[in-house]
C-alpha cells in the first residue's frame, strides 16, 4: 500500500528541534486540521495534520501516524489560518498554540470514544432557564439604537464587512443592539461569536440570550467548565449544532463553520489578554478572525481602549453612538470631593469624609443603597513596628505581606505565603505593631462603626472564594437585604444593581500618577463603569450620585470623568501618547526572563539586546528588573522593544526568535523567558 508523507504539528517549542511541523506516514491522505496521534521520541501525543509540503528529506526514514480522529469533520482551512496568524504574531509555535486551544480531551480520546462523544452533543439538551418574560421579546428600540441597528442592517444588505465601535455608557442598551445583530445572523443561517470578558459575566448574559432564543442552541466556552462540558460545547461549535457561542477570550478559537458575526462586549477589558503561554489578545485576534473570514465585528464598550477608539477616528473602524441610558436613567451626577478642604487630624484618618458618611446615611434612610469602591482587599496593605520601623515584607517577593484581620494572617497577595501576624515585633519585640493604609476589609469596619445598624455586605476576592458566595452576596444586594456594598472592581463591572443611587470612590488617586502608562485609562473606565452601577432604575435616577474623594480635583481625568465625556478623556490621553511616543503610536513588545538570580536574567537579555544588534525601524531597550522584581524567590527582568511601523516589529521578532532559542542554552540557571506582544503593563 502506497504510503503518503504527513505534516503534523505537535505541543512543542519550535526550535526545539521539532521545527514548524513533523512529518509522518499515512496509510491514506489526511486532510489539514485532522486530529492524530503520533509518536515523538519515545512518547505518543497528539498533533493537527497541518497543510503544506512535508520535507522529505531523502533517506529519512518517517514514522507512521498512529490513529487519526476520523469521527469529526477536520478543522477548516480558516480555522488553521488564524492559529497560524496568532502563532506567528504572538511569537510561539503553532503546535503550542494549536493544541492549548482545543479541549484537552480531544488529545486522550480515540475515535470509537470520540463517536459516542459526539452523539452526546448531537442531543440538544432542554437547557433550564426559564425565559424570563422582559426578555423574550424585543423592546422597541430607542432612536439611537435604532440608528445603530439600521447602520448593522445596512452593512449585512450590502454585504459589507465592517469593524464597528458601538460606543456607549453602561444601559444604554449595548446588549439590545448585540441581540439584534445576532438575529439577524441567526435568521440568515450563520452562527454568532459573542466574547465576554469574564467569566462573572457569562451567566447573565447567557440568560438574556437563552430568553431571547428560546429553541436555538447557545453553549458557553469558558475556564469554569469542566473538561466534558467544554468537549460537547466545542463539539457542538464546530459541528455547527450551536448556533451562538458565548465565552471568554478562549472562545476566540472555537471553530465554526457559519460563523456569521462576532461580538466583543466591554472590548476594554484586560482580561481579553491572555497572559501567559501565549499572550495573545482575543479582542485583536477577533478582528483579524473577522476580516479573514469576511464577517462584521462589533466591539462594544463605554471607555473603547484607545486603541480602538484611535482606528474609529481614523475611519478605519465605523462608530454607532448610544449617548443616553435607557429611558428616563439618567447617568449619575458626580462630586468631586476635595479632601485638602478636611480639617487635619493627627492618627489614622478614616477613609470616608464626613460629607460622604452623610449622604450614605442620608440613602439608607430612604431604603436606596450605596456602593463602596476601594480597589484593595485585605485590612491593610502593610504591618508596621513604630519603635524599630519593621514591616511586613514578604520573605520571597518585593512586596508587603498583606494584613487580613479576620484570620489575623499576614499574606502575600503574589505568592501566596500566609503566617499568622506576629504578636510583637520579629526585629525587636515591640508589641506596638500597627496597620498601615486601608483595604476593603478595613474600610468594611470604618463603615461599620460610622454607620451603627447599617446593614454592609463586602465583595472581593476574599469573600468570594468559595463556589456560589458571589452569587448569594449579589442575591442579597438585589433582593434588597444590603444597605452598604463595598468592594474591589469585582462590584464595578458589569451588574444590573437596581436600588443604588450613589456610587462612591474612595482613594482612586493613585492611579493618577502610576508609572504604567495606561494606568489612568483603566482607572478612567473603572470610574465610569462603578458610575454605572447607580441609577439604574428610572425610578431613583435624578438623585443618583457618583462621589470620587480626591486629592487632586483639577485633574483633567475627573473633569471628563463628571462631564461623562469619553472623547475629551480618549482625546487627551491620545495627545499625550502622541508626544511620548507610546501606544497606539508605537508598537511594543517585552522580552521577559526569569532566574533565581537577578544577574543571570539580565545577562540573558543583555545577550539577547546583543544578538539584536541594530535593527532597522526597531528600537531596543536596555534590560531592566520588573517594578515586582521578586516574586516567590523568582527575578524577573524585562526588555523593552518598540517600532512606529508593526510591520518592521513583527519582522524583527521573527527573526529574534531562532536567536533567542538559541541563548538559551548558554543562560544556566535561567527559569523562563518569554515575548510579549502588545503588552498591557510595560
Ligand atoms: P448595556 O448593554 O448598554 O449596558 P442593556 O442592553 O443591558 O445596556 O440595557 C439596559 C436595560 O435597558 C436592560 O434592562 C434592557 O433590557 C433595557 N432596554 C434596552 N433597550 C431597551 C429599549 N429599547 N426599550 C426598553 N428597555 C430597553
Ligand atoms: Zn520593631
Ligand atoms: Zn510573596
Amino acid at each position: 500500500m502506497a504510503l503518503t508523507a504527513t505534516r503534523v504539528v505537535v505541543d512543542a517549542p519550535q526550535y526545539s528541534g521539532v521545527g514548524v511541523a513533523l512529518d509522518y506516514l499515512s496509510e491514506q491522505p489526511l486532510a489539514p486540521g485532522t486530529f492524530v496521534r503520533v509518536p515523538l521520541g519515545r512518547r505518543e501525543v497528539a498533533g493537527i495534520v497541518w497543510p503544506g509540503e512535508p520535507d522529505a528529506q531523502p533517506g529519512v526514514e518517517l514514522r507512521p501516524v498512529t490513529a487519526a480522529l476520523l469521527a469529526m469533520p477536520a478543522l477548516s482551512a480558516r480555522w488553521i489560518e488564524l492559529v497560524e496568524f496568532a502563532a506567528r504574531y504572538y511569537q510561539r509555535s503553532i503546535g503550542e498554540l494549536a493544541l492549548a486551544v482545543v479541549p484537552a480531551e480531544l488529545h486522550r480520546l480515540d475515535d470509537a470514544r470520540l463517536a459516542k462523544r459526539i452523539a452526546r452533543a448531537s442531543k440538544v439538551r432542554v437547557e433550564d432557564h426559564a425565559p424570563d418574560t422582559g426578555d423574550a421579546i424585543s423592546p422597541p428600540l430607542n432612536d439611537a439604537q435604532a440608528a445603530a441597528d439600521a447602520h448593522l442592517a445596512a452593512d449585512a444588505q450590502a454585504g459589507r464587512v465592517a469593524t464597528t465601535l458601538l460606543h456607549g455608557v453602561t444601559g444604554s442598551g449595548k446588549t439590545e443592539v448585540y441581540l439584534r445583530e445576532v438575529e439577524r445572523v441567526l435568521a440568515a443561517g450563520g452562527q454568532a461569536l459573542v466574547l465576554v470578558p469574564e467569566i462573572n459575566l457569562t451567566p447573565q448574559l447567557e440568560s438574556r440570550f437563552a430568553a431571547r432564543f428560546a429553541g436555538r442552541r447557545i453553549v458557553a466556552l469558558h475556564s469554569g467548565l469542566t473538561p466534558a462540558q467544554r468537549l460537547r460545547h466545542w463539539l457542538a461549535a464546530h459541528l455547527g449544532l450551536a448556533d451562538i457561542v458565548l465565552g471568554t477570550r478562549l472562545a476566540v478559537f472555537a471553530p465554526l463553520p457559519r460563523l456569521a458575526a462576532i461580538v466583543v462586549d466591554e472590548e476594554h477589558d484586560a482580561s481579553y489578554k491572555q497572559q501567559e503561554g501565549a499572550r495573545y489578545s482575543a479582542r485583536d485576534l477577533a478582528v483579524w478572525r473577522g476580516r479573514n473570514e469576511g464577517v462584521p465585528v462589533l466591539l462594544g464598550s463605554a471607555t473603547p481602549s484607545l486603541e480602538t477608539w484611535q482606528q474609529a477616528e481614523l475611519g478605519r473602524y465605523a462608530r454607532l453612538a448610544l449617548p443616553g441610558r435607557i429611558g428616563a436613567g439618567a447617568l449619575p451626577r458626580v462630586r468631586l470631593f476635595d479632601m485638602n478642604t478636611l480639617p487635619k487630624v493627627k492618627g489614622a484618618t478614616s477613609a470616608l469624609s464626613p460629607p460622604l458618611l452623610d449622604a450614605i446615611e442620608t440613602r439608607r434612610a430612604r431604603g436606596e443603597q450605596s456602593l463602596v469602591l476601594l480597589n484593595r482587599r485585605g485590612y491593610a496593605p502593610v504591618l508596621h513596628c513604630t519603635a524599630c520601623g519593621w514591616k511586613s515584607a514578604c520573605p520571597h517577593c518585593s512586596a508587603w505581606r498583606v494584613f487580613h484581620k479576620l484570620d489575623r494572617t499576614l499574606r502575600c497577595h503574589h505568592c501566596g505565603v500566609t503566617q499568622h501576624v506576629p504578636r510583637a515585633c520579629p526585629d525587636c519585640g515591640n508589641a506596638d505593631i500597627t496597620a498601615l493604609g486601608r483595604g476593603t476589609e478595613r474600610l468594611e469596619e470604618q463603615l461599620a462603626a460610622a454607620l451603627p445598624g447599617a446593614r454592609i455586605a463586602r465583595i472581593d476576592a476574599d469573600t468570594t472564594r468559595l463556589k456560589g458566595a458571589l452569587e448569594a452576596q449579589l442575591g442579597a444586594v438585589h433582593a434588597g437585604d444590603v444597605d452598604v456594598l463595598v468592594g474591589t472592581q469585582m462590584i464595578a463591572k458589569g451588574h444590573d444593581f437596581r436600588r443604588i443611587t450613589l456610587v462612591a470612590a474612595v482613594n482612586p488617586d493613585g492611579a493618577l500618577f502610576s508609572s504604567d502608562f495606561r494606568a489612568p485609562e483603566r482607572l478612567f473606565s473603572l470610574l465610569l463603569q462603578a458610575a454605572g452601577r447607580a441609577g439604574r432604575d428610572a425610578q431613583h435616577a435624578a438623585a443618583s450620585e457618583m462621589w470620587v474623594q480626591t486629592w487632586h480635583p483639577q485633574h483633567a481625568l475627573y473633569a471628563a470623568l463628571r462631564a461623562h465625556d469619553y472623547a475629551a478623556f480618549a482625546a487627551s490621553q491620545l495627545r499625550e501618547r502622541e508626544m511620548a511616543g507610546l501606544p497606539p503610536y508605537a508598537h511594543l513588545a517585552l522580552l521577559r526572563a526569569e532566574a533565581r538570580a537577578l544577574d543571570v536574567a539580565r545577562a540573558f537579555l543583555q545577550a539577547a539586546s546583543d544578538a539584536a544588534g541594530a535593527p532597522e525601524g526597531v528600537a531596543i531597550y536596555p534590560p531592566v528588573p520588573m517594578s515586582l522584581q521578586r516574586v516567590a524567590d523568582v527575578e524577573r527582568a524585562q526588555m523593552l522593544v518598540e517600532s512606529r511601523s508593526r510591520p518592521a516589529l513583527q519582522r524583527f521578532l521573527a527573526a529574534w526568535a531562532s536567536q533567542l532559542h538559541a541563548l538559551r542554552a548558554a543562560h544556566r540557571g535561567l527559569i523562563r523567558w518569554a515575548v510579549d506582544v502588545d503588552p498591557l503593563t510595560i
